[in-house]
């Protein structure tokens, strides 16, 4: 799954969202969540995020790791 990261903070551009074929980016309070069981990998919402915000998860730069597993817990058990 792709995951947004620590640029989108207090950013919340939201360009994602449109580019997004399976809807699975949600708003949170400070950022913006992809859903990673939705995900579908098309990378659509990645080139237009205007601050770089968003990486597949296995190239996520070692200084945004922390999102990959914290991203996730935030959709499990909801
Ligand atoms: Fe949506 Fe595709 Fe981005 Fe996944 S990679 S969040 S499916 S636009």
């Amino acid at each position: 799954a792709y995951v947004i990261a620590q640029p989108c903070v207090d950013i919340k551009d939201k360009a994602c969202l449109d580019e997004c074929p399976v809807d699975c980016i949600y708003e949170g309070p400070r950022k913006m969540y992809i859903q990673p069981d939705e995900c579908v990998d098309c990378g659509a919402c990645e080139p237009v995020c205007p601050v770089e915000a968003v990486f597949y998860e296995d190239d996520l730069p070692e200084a945004f790791s922390e999102y990959r597993v914290a991203d996730r817990e935030v959709f499990d058990g909801l």
